[in-house]
Parts: structure tokens; C-alpha cells; sequence
């Protein structure tokens, strides 16, 4: 199987650095490229991408000498380096932009901190990247080294989980935890460890993509001793999945360490459906499993990677049914104004009755599921285990289990309060219906 050529390409300027320094990731993140002079070594650079990189201001640029090597100098279109190097666009604003587009920071008990689901929270633990992507969605905090995470910083956090015991899930971030000093990465993992309501910890990271060698047998160690670990790494187009990144997945898989990839819906990098099934197919190759395909976030610097919504269901409907269930990433928009993660898709329930519900499939073919007439709700499976208290999240699922009958915007009441008064249209007794009678004011006695 000689799908990914090994060892990957490497720019003409890297070829007689000696195999000892290109795999050693300590090499390459000091050997990182952020300014025009630098990179237009590597790349010919366009007007656009020139007038960028000199631009104050500009959101930290920095490309590890493995990850600029995969791109093709010759085109400008290159998948990957649209991701890594900037271009004028990036400075062109858009309605809607903002900042903080998920409202991360309103959603933070503590600083780094996201608590934004019943069950799980989101921990920023460094600013810093192998590389940075353009339309990251954190650009107002990553990249700054200034904005680093303080020791005091992380007991806060930790102090909040603690007292948070609906916190079953930890998701570190960043930044990226696997650029951190080993030592310190170590730390958070094994202080988490400590809180007993902690049952799985997540990092999301896009080291193996950038920075590969940073996967050793030692790193793989060392996070093995705190499973349940999940991994979720940040591939979007075949084009990264190398010999490097296969043998890094391989070691984090070994090590127990299930993988998912999240990938940005970006234009001109991934917006079409073979690139898209090409991707999910190398990655599950590689035992990654699609988890999330995200729509771009309306964050500054990104407007021009954004791609109609259209463009993300087209993209599903070229997937689900096409390929293996467990090739087909979630579609995902992030909520701008912080709601969340929602899921989007076509529709594949077209209609629905009493008892009857009418389905198509992704050929087009239509089928009817005939419901039960005689199931008894009352009669569903029990649960006997103890209820995690999740206050005053019950959300649409709270209106089909009946605890609600309906959710308001807030301020609902107060904008249709009229001050009305009762009315007495259900008073039969005292009402009927016009035309009936002589008109005459009897029917509107009080
Ligand atoms: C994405 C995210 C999570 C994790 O969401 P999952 O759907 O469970 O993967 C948790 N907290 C915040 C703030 C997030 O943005």
C-alpha cells in the first residue's frame, strides 16, 4: 500500500537539513517561518499574500517547515496554502464579522474556561499553535503570547470543575495543548484526573497535522496514563494526510486513544464533494473517524473563506448514503451570538401522519415506515441510574417529555403584554354568533 509517499516532499531550501533535525519537532517549531522574506524562499509569493504579510497587525502567521513543504509553489490555489499563509482579503471586513463570534468570553466562569453545555466544558490551556490557520475562530486571543494562561489562571479552572460535579467531560484547547511543554501538559492531565466526576478528557489539536514528529513513542506514553483520553485532530483536505500523519495516528491509536478529525468548510480549500469524500476516505483509512465538518464562523479575518450554507448541505447529500456511515462527518454552524453547535442536513422525512411516516433515501427512492398503533409510552424502558443534575437545561427535548409546553424568547411577556383584558370568547353561555339575534347589543352584555 504505497498510498502516501514517504518521506513526504520537503521544499528544495529544507533538503540538506539532515534527518536527525527534520524529525525533531523541537527543530521545526524553531525553524517556523512567519515573515515575506522567509516564506518567499519557499513559495513564490502573489502581490496579495505579499501586501499581507507586511501588513501591521495581522494575525500571527507562523508555518512549520513540514507542513509549507506539502504545498505546491507553482499554484497559487493550493489548498494548503490558502489555510497558512495570509492574503489581502484577510483584512477586507463583512457584515456580521465579529470578534468573538461563539461568545466564548460571556459563556467563561473563569478566564479560559467555556462553559457553554449542561455536561461538558471547554478549556483553553494555551494561546500558542504549531501553526495558525487563517479563519481560526480564536484569532482575538491565539497567537498572542501576551495572552498566555496564567498558573493562577488554571487553579481557577480547575476550581470551578471541581465544584461543577455536572461536568463529565473536559475538552482541552487552545491554542493547541500538544505544543505545551510536556511537563506541563502532563500536569493538567493528571489534576484533572484527581476530580472524580471527570469521565472523559478530550484534546483537540492540530499538531499532527502540522508537526507530526511531535507524536513520539514518550508523548504517547505519557498520555496513555490518563484514559479515557479522546483526540480530535483538524484535517481538511487529502492533501495533508502524509506517511508523517498516518504514522503519528497510528501511534496515538495504539496508545488507546480514539480519533476523530473536525474539519472547517472553507472556499477555494475543501468546498466540493470529491475533495470531501476523497478526505473522509484517506481519513478512516488512517483510523480517524469524521466527526465534525464545520461551517466557517463569521470571525474577522475569515469572511472570505465562508461558502453558502447551500454549499454544506450539497456536501451531506454527496456523502450520507454514498459512502460508509462512518466516513460521514456532522455538518455543523456554529451558532454566531453563542448557541451552540447546531447540526444541519437535508431532509430526508418528507412527510408525516397519524401512524405513517414518509422517508426518502439518498437515491431519491420514497418509502413509508408504518408507525404502532398499540406502543405505549408509559411502558418505556426505565431508567434506575442516578440522574446527573443538568438546572434548567432541558431545552426542546424538555417540551417533548412534557415539562414545558413552549420555549419563549426572552422578553416574550413583556413585548405582548397589552395590558390586555380577559376575554369572554369561551363563555358560550354569553355568546353567539353574529348575524344570529337582532344585532342588537344583548350579545355584548357584560
Ligand atoms: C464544541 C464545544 C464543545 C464540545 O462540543 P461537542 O458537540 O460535545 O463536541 C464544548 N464546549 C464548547 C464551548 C464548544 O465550543
Amino acid at each position: 500500500m504505497a498510498k502516501y509517499p514517504f518521506p513526504s516532499k520537503r521544499a528544495a531550501i529544507y533538503r540538506d537539513v539532515p534527518d536527525e533535525q527534520w524529525y525533531n519537532w523541537r527543530w521545526q517549531l524553531s525553524h517556523r517561518l512567519n515573515t515575506a522574506e522567509e516564506i518567499g524562499q519557499v513559495i513564490p509569493l502573489t502581490e496579495s499574500e505579499r501586501k499581507a504579510l507586511n501588513a501591521p497587525n495581522l494575525f500571527r502567521v507562523d508555518i512549520t517547515p513540514y507542513f509549507i513543504s506539502l504545498i505546491d509553489p507553482q499554484d497559487p490555489d493550493d489548498p494548503i496554502r490558502k489555510q497558512v499563509i495570509p492574503t489581502a482579503a484577510e483584512m477586507v471586513p463583512f457584515t456580521a464579522m465579529m470578534e468573538d463570534s461563539l461568545a466564548e468570553d460571556r459563556h467563561s466562569p473563569v478566564p479560559g474556561l467555556v462553559h457553554r453545555y449542561p455536561d461538558r466544558v471547554l478549556m483553553l490551556v494555551t494561546t500558542q499553535c504549531a501553526s495558525y490557520c487563517r479563519y481560526c475562530t480564536r484569532s482575538r486571543i491565539v497567537g498572542d503570547p501576551s495572552a498566555t494562561f496564567s498558573r493562577s489562571e488554571f487553579e481557577m479552572q480547575l476550581e470551578y470543575i471541581r465544584h461543577t460535579p455536572q461536568v463529565r467531560d473536559v475538552l482541552l484547547s487552545g491554542g493547541d495543548p500538544l505544543v505545551l511543554a510536556p511537563k506541563i501538559l502532563e500536569e493538567i492531565l493528571s489534576r484533572l484526573r484527581e476530580i472524580e466526576h471527570i469521565e472523559i478528557v478530550r484534546i483537540g489539536t492540530r499538531v499532527p497535522v502540522f508537526l507530526p514528529m511531535r507524536v513520539t513513542d514518550e508523548l504517547c506514553d505519557m498520555l496513555q496514563k490518563y484514559h479515557p483520553l479522546w483526540m480530535n485532530i483538524h484535517v481538511n483536505t487529502p492533501n495533508e494526510i502524509t506517511k508523517e500523519l498516518e504514522e503519528a495516528c497510528d501511534k496515538l491509536t495504539r496508545a488507546g486513544i480514539p480519533l476523530g478529525n473536525q474539519a472547517v468548510l472553507l472556499a477555494g480549500v475543501n468546498d466540493n464533494v470529491d475533495v470531501q469524500r476523497q478526505l473522509v476516505h484517506d481519513l478512516v483509512r488512517i483510523r480517524v473517524r469524521p466527526y465534525y465538518l464545520y461551517q466557517c464562523d463569521l470571525v474577522e479575518g475569515a469572511g472570505h473563506f465562508r461558502t453558502p450554507v447551500g454549499k454544506g448541505i450539497e456536501i451531506m447529500e454527496g456523502l450520507r448514503g454514498h459512502t460508509s456511515g462512518y466516513a460521514v462527518h456532522q455538518y455543523i454552524i456554529d451558532a454566531p451570538g453563542g448557541g451552540g453547535k447546531i447540526p444541519v442536513m437535508p431532509n430526508y422525512l418528507l412527510s408525516y401522519s397519524d401512524h405513517k411516516v414518509v422517508l426518502r433515501n439518498y437515491e431519491g427512492y420514497i418509502t413509508t415506515y408504518e408507525e404502532p398503533v398499540d406502543y405505549l409510552p408509559e411502558k418505556a424502558a426505565k431508567f434506575k441510574g442516578l440522574k446527573r443534575p443538568e438546572p434548567g437545561q432541558s431545552g426542546v427535548h424538555g417540551l417533548l417529555q412534557g415539562e414545558e409546553m413552549f420555549i419563549k424568547p426572552e422578553g416574550f411577556d413583556e413585548v405582548h403584554d397589552r395590558q390586555g383584558i380577559q376575554h369572554r370568547l369561551k363563555d358560550e353561555k354569553k355568546w353567539q354568533p353574529l348575524g344570529i339575534g337582532s344585532g342588537s347589543s344583548e350579545t355584548h352584555e357584560s
